[in-house]
């Protein structure tokens, strides 16, 4: 009867992981689909300490268990609460690193439950060896890259790489296949040695293969991670035959995988570029070609263009993140708003430095969704638009996408500002930005630098359309 009631919990949980997942691809359910999965989770959770047993046994060690959880719980929601909308990224890869520790440390666990019925000769079937050394590798591997990734992003590593270091990676990694496979097929004493071997060598490997990547290019690493940990995590559904951890970790697996590619595409990079990192800082043909002067706006003229324009569109970018302006952004908006102005933002999909940066920035604002315009919606309506707003956004204004081959973003999606009647660029200096290329839009004749950080710009340019 309990294990009825067990298997029921199971089934809660992973519709509810479904569910959850199709709430969060739109913005206004996806808080709900968080919660939803959530408490899916939770019934899976307890219904598994209260209701599993195995030959008449059920689970012991509450004490542990229930430290365990008030612990991570506590840190969790802590972590949760005081992260920075910039620092996001990093806290991902963290939770991720640990969901690929807790994936290879089942395999570490089982494996010593094997190996000692391998040992007393109890144990002739060693295909299950198979899934304990997958899980092994690809979980360390995940929480051995995540750990470099958050110690890159919040910049207590630095970027390293050596010559011939792809090589060495591959040469690893083909050490490791060997191995396992040797210890699955062979099933013999030895195998306790081979597998301690194969968890450092994943070590080495995951640490390796995140390294060298250009600390910018994280998001996109991450997120292949992420997809490490959820196919870690369903080889651990298959060895404790658990469904509901079968099909968390499928989902992870898949929608990890669904949005490095989605995340790829958008950069108009494959996944192999992004991987051996040959993109950003670096300088193109575009970066040297002499561009000409660049004219200036001031924030009295700019306030009066946009409080006597018919159209409005803001871009907001990396910069809008890092000035944490997105609060007086809407101020501004709702402003031009009650003065007649339709106002509307045009949403590239990789502005910022993570998926759907710029959507949750200004969710956070309370800016209304609807206001939202995707690329392309954006791309239609840049014609009719008589003032752009460019708030710390580069790369995704650049032309150069669309007319230099030789720019490393070329064939990059743009949103095509240029457009529209003005355009007006805030930024602080004429520094480029993540691509490390110059933006031949900025010294085009309807563009206007607005220098300055951008919360104090808007900031600005609030008190100064109050006076109009
Ligand atoms: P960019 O990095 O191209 O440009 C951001 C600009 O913001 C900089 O030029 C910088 O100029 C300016 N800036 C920085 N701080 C401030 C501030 N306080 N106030 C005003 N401006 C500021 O950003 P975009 O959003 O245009 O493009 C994103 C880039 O990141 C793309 O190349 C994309 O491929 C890449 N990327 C995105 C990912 C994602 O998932 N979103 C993942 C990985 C990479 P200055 O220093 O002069 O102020």
């Amino acid at each position: 009867m309990e294990l009825n009631i067990l298997v029921i919990c199971y089934l809660i949980g992973s519709v509810t992981f479904i569910i959850g997942l199709k709430m969060l691809s739109h913005p206004e359910s996806a808080r709900r689909g968080n919660l939803i999965a959530a408490a899916g989770m939770a019934i899976s959770i307890f219904g598994t300490i209260f209701l599993y047993e195995e030959d008449g046994l059920k689970l012991q060690n509450y004490p542990w268990i229930f430290a365990a959880l008030i612990i991570g719980s506590i840190l969790g929601t802590l972590a949760a609460k005081r992260v920075k909308m910039t620092a996001m990224p990093e806290m991902v890869s963290l939770f991720n690193g640990m969901g690929g520790a807790c994936a290879a440390l089942i395999s570490i666990l089982e494996f010593d439950h094997i190996y000692s019925l391998i040992k007393d000769g109890r144990d002739s079937d060693h295909s299950i060896l198979l899934i304990i050394f997958a899980g092994l590798i690809i979980g360390t591997i995940s929480f051995a890259g995540s750990m470099v990734a958050w110690a890159k992003l919040n910049g207590r590593i630095k970027d390293f790489s050596f010559q011939g270091q792809h090589i060495m990676n591959l040469l690893i990694f083909g050490v490791i296949i060997c191995l396992s496979g040797y210890s699955i097929y062979s099933g013999d004493l030895q195998i306790h040695t081979l597998f301690y071997v194969v968890f450092a060598l994943s070590i080495i490997y995951g640490l390796f293969f995140v390294l060298p990547i250009g600390g910018a290019d994280m998001p996109v690493v991450i997120s292949l991670l992420n997809s490490f940990t959820g196919v870690a995590a369903a080889f651990g559904g298959f060895l404790y035959n658990n469904p509901v951890m079968l099909t968390g970790g499928i989902l992870v697996g898949s929608a990890g995988t669904i949005l490095t590619i989605l995340m790829c595409k958008a950069m108009n990079r494959p996944l192999s570029n992004v991987l051996i990192g040959s993109f950003g800082g670096s300088k193109s043909s575009a970066a040297s070609k002499d561009q000409g002067a660049y004219k200036e706006i001031s924030i009295s003229d700019s306030a009066v263009v946009m409080a006597y324009a018919k159209k409005v569109m803001i871009v907001p970018g990396y910069g809008l993140a890092v000035a944490q302006a997105q609060h007086v952004c809407h101020e501004l908006e709702k402003l031009l708003s009650d003065k007649g102005v339709e106002v509307n933002y045009a949403i590239h999909p990789v502005a910022g430095r993570m998926p759907g940066h710029m959507n949750v920035l200004l969710a956070e604002a309370d800016v209304d969704y609807s206001s939202l315009l995707e690329m392309e919606d954006a791309n239609d309506v840049f014609p009719q638009t008589d003032v752009v707003l460019v708030l710390g956004a580069n790369d995704v204004v650049n032309p150069a996408a669309k007319t230099d081959p030789s720019s490393p973003i070329y064939g990059m999606p743009v949103l095509d500002v240029e457009l529209a009647k003005l355009v007006i660029i805030n930024k602080r200096s004429m520094n480029p930005g993540y691509a490390g290329i110059e933006n031949e839009l900025f010294f085009q004749p309807k563009s206007s630098m607005l220098f300055g950080d951008a919360k104090d710009v808007l900031q600005k340019l609030v008190s100064e359309i109050k006076t109009l």
